[in-house]
């Protein structure tokens, strides 16, 4: 699955409620036959299922899952005899037990049962999915839900091969994982159509959806792709089917396996809650994450795009061909299609730079673990909300961080190999964390195990000390390790670490301390080559002067992992922001976009904790001088200008803006901003996307109109999240209210909601009058989106004063957020760093300033 993108990051840790219970392994499913009809008037489903099992010893009982739904004629066969079963349910652990009237013999049997219920509002299960024009039923099963649509043992290691049938409307269209092998008239002027038998898969990669879907058709390597929509979009489904040609005849080369199913759908749903989900050979998606019209896309899109489509794509082998054995081991599944997803479209765009996204992946996840409520990348956990929770940037990005460290250290064909072995052994099958590293340690004759497992059992990021001094042309570094946290918590730690310096050899650390010896002592000393290595590293003064006077010695990807390093010391107060401020100014310039954008970022951040009246002037002054040399300084796009240029100019035109306030800026952001929305192909997106928000943050109620007018007037996907985005950043307080009367009626689509309350939550203008709105439409929002307030709940990270989160935790006191305590206390922790940040750096801030 791929998380929506906005505040995903935020979820976190908690302590664990009541553990749920797993189905007993006496029975084990082998092929369900199901057939499903929605009603899409009445909002009602229902079906009818025969499940084979084998029955692995004497029972009296069978128990499965099933939520929310009525079961009749519920029988099992076996050995030609019907016996028939009552129901019993128990509703916490979402079970039916069919309590039989003689014991069951080991040996084949057969489940049968009759089911109907409502088709789900929540995003989930079977749900009911509404445009305009009419009503959709659709499918989201991943963690556990495919247990709302049909009694099942809905656990991932109950593989199972599948024949489907659904029964839809005249007209409809209907799509499930297995290619249609016949459609035939049904009842009811209604027809059957009838899916070939599916691969074995698990329960939480089946899907269903019914609708007026309609495709256009490609292919790679012979297998046949589509891009599906509702009707009349599916022309901006053009750019998602030629990433995803790229990406599958890249994985076919890289996995050395070929497609494993027999056909690729990729659909997008009007309401979808995720970013995508990779089910079985038909991936879903919501629509602002696959359609793009191809002529008005900004960049920017087109790679979320194109990375989304090769995330899930990569899921079709980790996670749908292997799968982990449960939810604990989730992070195999995310974290490897996380790493993933930059490989094909590295090949097929390269000068998209998406191999230095990658280093500041690494740095981001590094951010997110160095707080005390991280948690370990392999966490328990047994019931829904907490097997929910697990999906975070936890095992996404630090996964994915790791796994490129990995990879570096082992070298990019000895790391392919020995994921083609695991792949290999594992086909079809489950696979647990131990499984992965043992196949990875044989097959390149290292360690993998080991440093696997330290990474992935243990929480936190490894901090290293860093001493050194030079004897007889020969360098001694000493190394300790702790665990990276704010300055003052207690760190002890130590890690299995493979360390590859700039310029040397690769080696394995394994002690809390020790010295190794590198050759010469001029270089300057930067142990993570090409920014691969998942550790901060603490040099000491005459190093770090060192580094910053050869930083054009690095590599980009290498300044760019210097840059993030010193900014997480910083961050977590074991440097002063004038260090940090130094390497800035220290930046040789023109320099890659991400470089460009991380600073820009940098600079957006300390001016929303640190700047102030008093420093205000001497603060843009500085601003206006770090910006200067990386991109002209101009709205209109100079000749010749890459797209990787645009972005790094639209990105300093708006730090110019927002941060510097420079009025000249300012004024151009209004030009291009009514233009673009006079003809929206007339400026790059990109700057368009900069402008808009530059000028809706000096925006008046003129404006506000306007944006509403083309929120409910324009037909791509991409626009109207654009302008719907735009509603959150408004200063005027008239505005505000009506952005959050807007975000509570039912113009805002359920999927939309924890984004617009994350934008509105780090608006300033906006923040306390968003919070009292969230308070108040609290069970609103839990009955709507329960899967996605662990999201709503982080956002208050967006605080920074004790009274705040005194009101943060008073409310949630009060209304526990269920399935979202990470999510909490993650948000809780971020304010009191962000207090602690603003009492620690501002001195050292006010200092670097002064003239
Ligand atoms: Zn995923």
């Amino acid at each position: 699955m791929k998380r929506a993108a906005a505040v995903a990051a935020l979820l976190l840790l908690s302590a664990m409620p009541i553990a749920a219970a797993r189905l007993p392994k006496s029975v084990v499913p082998s092929h369900y036959t199901l057939s499903i009809e929605p009603d899409l008037a009445s909002e009602t489903f229902s079906g009818f299922e025969k499940i084979d099992v084998d029955v692995k010893a004497p029972v009296d009982s069978i128990t499965m899952h099933a939520v929310d739904m009525e079961l009749k004629d519920v029988t099992v066969t076996a050995g030609g005899k019907e016996l028939p079963a009552t129901v019993s349910v128990d509703a916490p652990n979402q079970f039916v037990t069919l309590k039989l009237a003689e014991t069951l013999p080991a040996g084949p049997a057969a489940i049968h049962a009759r089911f109907s219920a409502k088709l789900s509002k929540q995003l989930r299960g079977l749900y009911l999915s509404k445009t305009a024009k009419r009503k959709y039923a659709v499918t989201q099963f991943e963690a556990t839900d495919a247990r709302r649509a049909f009694p099942s043992f809905d656990e991932p290691a109950f593989k199972a091969t599948f024949d489907i049938t659904l029964i839809v409307d005249a007209g409809d269209t209907a799509i499930s994982n297995a290619p249609v092998v016949s459609d035939t008239p049904g009842p009811g002027g209604k027809h059957a159509v009838r899916f070939a038998t599916t691969q074995k898969m698990s329960t939480y990669l089946v899907a269903m959806l019914v609708g007026d879907f309609r495709c256009i058709e490609g292919a790679a390597d012979g297998t046949p792709i589509r891009v599906c929509s509702t009707g009349g979009m599916e022309n901006l489904g053009r750019f998602a089917l030629s990433a995803a040609e790229a990406c599958v005849k890249f994985y076919n080369d890289y996995f050395g396996i070929k497609y494993p199913f027999a056909k690729l759908d990729l659909i997008s749903i009007p309401d979808f809650e995720a970013g995508a989900m990779e089910n079985a050979g038909a991936v879903t998606f919501r629509e602002t994450a696959l359609l793009i019209d191809d002529k008005t896309a900004s960049i920017e899109r087109k790679k979320g795009v194109a990375g989304t489509v090769s995330h899930e794509i990569a899921h079709m082998w980790f996670g749908d061909l292997v799968t982990m054995a449960w939810w604990d081991d989730i992070w195999l599944n995310e974290g490897f299609a996380s790493f993933m997803t930059r490989k094909p479209i590295q090949a097929w765009h390269p000068e998209w730079r998406v191999d230095l996204d990658a280093v500041g992946g690494t740095i981001g996840s590094l951010g997110l673990d160095a707080q005390r409520s991280t948690r370990a990348i392999r966490t328990h956990a047994d019931s829904p909300e907490e097997i929910n929770q697990l999906f975070d940037g936890i095992a996404y990005g630090k996964t994915a961080a790791v796994l490129r460290m990995i990879e570096a250290w082992l070298g990019p064909d000895v790391f392919r190999d020995g994921i083609r072995t695991y792949l290999k052994k594992y086909s079809w099958s489950n696979a647990a964390a131990e499984d992965f590293w043992r196949t990875m340690a044989e097959s390149s004759k290292r360690p993998v195990d080991a440093v696997m497992k330290s990474f992935v059992d243990q929480p936190g990021a490894p901090l290293l000390l860093v001493s050194e001094s030079c004897a007889g042309g020969e360098r001694r570094v000493t190394i300790a390790q702790q665990r990276l946290t704010v300055a003052g918590q207690k760190t002890q730690a130590s890690w299995t670490l493979p360390l590859c310096p700039r310029g040397e050899a690769c080696r394995i650390l394994s002690q809390p301390s020790e010295t190794i010896a590198l050759k010469g002592c001029d270089a300057p000393l930067f142990l993570s080559r090409a920014g691969a290595g998942y550790f901060v590293a603490d040099y000491s003064a005459d190093e770090r002067k060192n580094l910053r006077a050869h930083l054009r010695d690095l590599t980009a990807a290498e300044r760019l992992s210097l840059r993030g390093n010193e900014w997480l010391l910083m961050r977590n107060l074991r440097q002063d922001v004038g260090e940090y401020l130094a390497l800035v100014r220290a930046m040789p310039r023109p320099e890659e976009r991400p470089l460009v954008n991380a600073i820009a970022d940098s600079l957006q951040f300390l001016d929303l904790r640190l700047s102030n009246d008093a420093n205000r002037n001497a603060w843009a002054a500085f601003v206006r001088q770090s910006m200067r040399g990386y991109t002209p300084l101009t709205w209109e796009a100079p000749a010749g200008e890459t797209a990787e240029q645009a972005i790094a100019r639209a990105e300093v035109l708006w730090t110019l803006g927002e941060v510097a306030r420079d009025a000249e800026v300012i004024a151009g952001a209004n030009r291009i901003a009514a233009q673009y929305m006079k003809d929206p192909a007339s400026v790059d997106a990109v700057v368009a996307d900069r402008a808009l928000a530059l000028a809706a943050i000096h925006g008046d109620a003129a404006m506000y109109e306007q944006v509403l007018q083309h929120l409910s007037t324009e037909t791509t996907p991409e626009l109207r999240a654009r302008y719907r985005g735009l509603l959150t950043e408004f200063r005027d307080p008239k505005l505000i209210a009506r952005t959050i009367e807007y975000i509570f009626s039912d113009k805002t689509r359920t999927q939309d909601l924890p984004r617009m309350i994350g934008g509105m939550m780090f608006n300033p203008a906006a923040r306390d009058a968003v919070w009292a709105a969230v308070k108040e439409h609290w069970s609103d929002i839990v009955a709507k989106v329960p899967t996605a307030i662990g999201g709503v709940a982080g956002s208050a990270a967006a605080f920074c004063d004790p009274a705040s989160k005194k009101d943060v935790e008073a409310f949630f006191t009060a209304h526990p957020p269920k399935g979202g305590e990470r999510g909490l206390r993650r948000a809780l922790e971020s304010i009191d760093t962000c207090i602690a940040f603003r009492e620690a750096q501002q001195k050292s801030f006010d200092a670097a300033l002064a003239p």
